[in-house]
């Protein structure tokens, strides 16, 4: 399955913004951003300069993008979703991208990162009502329950992650059931409990071009 594996820190210091794509590195004085905080390349610096209505809401579609690690084409079959469902599209394009399985994952804790969660499904940890799921694109639903196989419940990198996740907390729309690795959807994501700077409206303008 196709992703984008260009150089994570790379992408925050394009964006200006950290996106916390590399777990604990982005809590610790390694992060690049940290030690770097400018444009990447010969000419970086020089980038953060006025923008163009246009780049503006390019550079806000991609940041979105590299923060769930999505590439374009995907991405875009999800606005396309987002703008048939009743409401408003900017926020139904953040909600679905909130329900995306490894995202779940990643907000439940078992990673610290996006791109952790997508490794533990893909290589089959994770259960949703009880099979088998390795589609990190999967929408999960109000009810269903996202479980930690059993046999990976040993892992040191997942508790890790779990335990420092039990004791930040867990979105509103997700109940913890911890003793039992597992939890489950109760309601659908809200777009108050979506904390990064995002501007949707721009990405709506951009796609509506
Ligand atoms: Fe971004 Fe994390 Fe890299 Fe820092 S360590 S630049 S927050 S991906």
């Amino acid at each position: 399955m196709a992703r984008n594996i260009g150089a994570a820190c790379r992408r925050c210091r394009r964006e200006n913004l950290k996106l916390y794509l590399k777990g604990d590195r982005c809590f610790s004085d390694k992060c690049s951003f940290e030690r770097r905080a400018f444009g990447p390349g010969q000419h970086g610096q020089a980038k953060f300069k006025k923008q163009s209505d246009y780049a503006v809401q390019l550079r806000e579609k991609q940041k979105v993008k590299s923060m769930y690690g999505m590439l374009e084409g995907q991405f875009r079959l999800f606005f396309e979703k987002a703008e048939k469902q009743r409401g408003v599209t900017g926020e139904n394009l953040l909600v679905m991208l909130e329900r995306r399985l490894d995202n779940a994952v990643f907000r439940i804790g078992f990673a610290s990162s996006r791109n952790q969660a997508r490794q533990l499904v893909r290589h089959n940890h994770i259960l949703v009502n009880g099979r088998k799921v390795n589609i990190p694109s999967f929408l999960v639903s109000v009810g269903d329950v996202v479980t930690l196989k059993e046999k990976s419940r040993a892992n040191a990198l997942i508790i890790e992650n779990f335990e420092a996740v039990i004791r930040r907390g867990v979105p509103s729309w997700l109940e913890l059931d911890k003793d039992n690795f597992k939890a489950t959807l109760k309601a659908l994501p809200n777009r108050e409990e979506v904390t990064m700077p995002i501007q949707e409206r721009l990405i709506v303008e951009l796609y509506s071009k």
